[in-house]
């Protein structure tokens, strides 16, 4: 048995993990407080790791290729990237090398070499087209960031703010929090307790119908 420090790949708040190893296995996992900013915390999902980790929602253990019926069969996984490689190469030397995008899940977000390796691959095939679940269900703030630019300055720490307005975000379920919302991405419930404590005063905006209550604007 063997204790691992590492992090959580769920999310953009890269908690602090401690995980327990037996026999090549997850058997437990922690929040790491000695190496973390936000304390020992975790929430939810992150405590939930050892089964996602363990196969518990069957994940996929091998490559598989869609036959003529739509079926899915075992691929050896050299011969999956070989036939990848040449259906690429064809669209490529047809349409040119724009005509090839890649698109990353949340769960590949916190991949640390495949985060590498994708935009590496991107570069090599000289295709700028790297989309992801936030390029399509949150577009705006990418297209403005592109227009627009950001503020050079970088972004403000929570202990730094008088007034905080957050409009159409719930970073305490959510953990997003800079450069789309003020908050702390790890432990936002103890981080926005103790801005109440310092006295900064927030401006909540719910653009949006939220059943039973109708749109809200919150003053604290
Ligand atoms: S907030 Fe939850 S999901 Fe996100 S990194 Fe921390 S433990 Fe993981």
């Amino acid at each position: 048995m063997k204790k691992v420090k590492t992090f959580c790949r769920n999310c953009s708040a890269l908690c602090s993990m401690e995980v327990t190893v037996e026999d090549g296995k997850l058997t437990h996992v922690t929040g790491d407080g000695t190496a973390s900013p936000y304390g020992a915390y975790m929430c939810v999902k992150g405590r939930a790791s050892l089964d996602f980790h363990n196969g518990a929602e069957d994940r996929l253990l091998h490559s598989l290729k869609r036959d003529a019926q739509g079926d899915f069969d075992p691929i050896d996984h050299e011969q999956a990237l070989d036939e990848i490689a040449k259906q690429l190469s064809t669209l490529i030397d047809q349409y040119g090398p724009r005509s090839v995008a890649l698109y990353h899940g949340t769960g590949a977000y916190r991949s640390v070499l495949g985060a590498q390796l994708e935009k590496s691959f991107l570069s090599a095939l000289k295709t700028p087209n790297l989309f992801s679940t936030m390029t399509i269900d949150q577009s705006a703030k990418w297209v403005t960031m592109g227009r627009m630019g950001v503020m050079a300055s970088g972004k403000p720490a929570l202990t730094d703010i008088d007034l905080a307005v957050i409009v159409g975000n719930n970073p305490l379920v959510t953990h997003q929090t800079m450069p789309f919302a003020a908050g702390e991405c790890g432990a936002p419930g103890r981080a926005f307790t103790q801005a109440k404590e310092r006295g900064t005063r927030f401006i909540i905006i719910d653009p949006r119908r939220a059943a039973p209550k109708p749109p809200a604007l919150r003053i604290y």
